[in-house]
């Protein structure tokens, strides 16, 4: 069904013949999809099951480990069942409760309105790329260089193929070459905040715990992963980093500033030879559709990761776009400009006001002052935890 509204567009789209690309053999598909991590991946599940053909660039192999907290908010656990995924079968750890803790040694434990899973991005990546491929979504792995809108419809340049494609769906992440080639604003400005991760094995650790240590200059995250193992991962400042010049330096003085984190560190082993690093994480406002191209997860828009939230708006933005595409392929949506304002409309009314709150929250955080008395606060009134994390979070995403 999703051809024949395009059916003019192949004699509009011809093949250079001269090109020195190989010609994939879905020279034009109904979707291409670019990056396959929790946004590209759910989508492509999403319109698949719709019988809807979807080709989906990524640049690395799965499985791979990403710099990422590891927590997923249960929010978006019915949609994923309605694709057929269960994390639980894959080992996935319920969490119930988050502890908080505060450089200067203050603490709080206190149950999560909704609650979580720890699992892996190398399983969960791994997990819907397998479920992707059941559904026939032809998965290529090569990086993507540009894309061209011409006649209504996209020609995809890769480094060894192109293709074309009647819709785009860039769910390529936080930041890429692609976001240079594209001329997005926010990649030509500097941020100064950087994440690190690692895998850790300690016997002391609470599964059904995700906890939340602040330090000067930023704040980490502990949650216990599929295997068992702990994932240890964190946001600072360069302006701390620097100060340590090295990771291993950064987790003996600048993270031991948590008392929580220095008795972690102190008993656990590490799982990993070496901490995963990014730079440049940029917080900044991004538009969700540019030049007929439409934006989905981070390439959208990043929340502050304390809000441990990220995931489930990667998920919920794929569920958003995609519906937004099987009703142009059943003639509910007339055209593409219908597609695009519907899908502005609905990733506005889910996650603008989430990510005010979750840069509201990060400065909190980080300011030392401000900080202990939220803690304070929180300590004497659980409701306002609640309200806090209702205020960065969705609720369950219906199938
Ligand atoms: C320090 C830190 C901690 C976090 N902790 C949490 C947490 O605990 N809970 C939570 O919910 N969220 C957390 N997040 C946020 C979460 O990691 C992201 O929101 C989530 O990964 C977004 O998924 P995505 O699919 O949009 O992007 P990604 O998972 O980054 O996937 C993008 C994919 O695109 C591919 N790609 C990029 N460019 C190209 C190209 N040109 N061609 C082909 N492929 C390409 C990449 O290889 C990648 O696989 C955290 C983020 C950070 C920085």
């Amino acid at each position: 069904m999703q051809i024949e509204k395009f059916l003019s567009l192949k004699s509009n789209s011809p093949v250079n013949q001269n090109s020195p690309f190989k010609e994939s053999k879905e020279a034009i598909s109904s979707v291409c999809i670019i990056g396959g991590g929790l946004a590209g991946l759910t989508a492509a599940i999403h319109l698949a099951q719709k019988k809807i053909d979807v080709v989906l660039f990524e640049k690395n192999n799965y499985p791979k480990h990403k710099v990422c907290g590891e927590y997923v908010s249960n929010e978006v656990l019915p949609y994923l069942n309605s694709l057929g995924i269960d994390v639980f079968e894959h080992g996935a750890k319920k969490i119930y409760n988050l502890n908080l803790s505060h450089q200067n040694g203050k603490t709080l434990e206190q149950q999560l309105p909704l609650g979580g899973f720890g699992i892996s991005r190398y399983a969960l990546d791994r997990l819907l790329a397998e479920k992707a491929k059941e559904k026939n979504v032809n998965i290529i792995h090569d990086e993507v260089l540009s894309i061209d809108f011409i006649n209504d419809s996209f020609q995809i340049t890769s480094k060894e193929q192109h293709i074309h494609a009647n819709f785009v769906i860039c769910a390529h992440g936080k930041r890429s070459g692609l976001d240079k080639t594209l001329d997005r604003e926010f990649i030509h400005e500097k941020t100064p905040w950087i994440g690190i991760k690692a895998h850790y094995k300690s016997k002391k650790f609470n599964e059904n715990l995700v906890e939340l240590h602040n330090f000067q200059g930023g704040y980490c995250g502990l949650s216990m992963v599929e295997n068992g193992h702990i994932n240890l991962c964190y946001l600072v400042h360069q302006k701390e980093f620097k100060k340590f010049k090295s990771i291993e330096k950064f987790n003996q003085h600048g993270l031991t500033d948590n008392p929580y984190l220095k008795s972690f560190l102190e008993q656990a082993e590490p799982a990993f030879e070496k901490h995963l690093s990014i730079s440049q994480i940029s917080f900044q406002n991004k538009p969700t559709v540019k030049n007929h191209v439409f934006f989905a997860g981070d390439a959208a828009g990043l929340i502050h990761p304390l809000c441990g939230n990220g995931m489930a708006m990667a998920i919920h933005s794929a569920k958003l776009i995609s519906e937004e595409i099987v009703l142009f392929f059943n003639s509910t949506h007339k055209s593409r400009k219908a597609v695009e304002q519907a899908y502005q409309k609905k990733w506005e009314y889910h996650f603008k006001k989430r990510l005010f709150y979750g840069k509201v929250i990060q400065k909190i955080l980080l300011h030392p002052k401000l900080s202990s008395t939220l803690i304070n606060l929180i300590s004497g009134s659980p409701f306002l935890l609640k309200q806090i994390i209702k205020q960065t979070h969705g609720k369950p995403i219906d199938a």
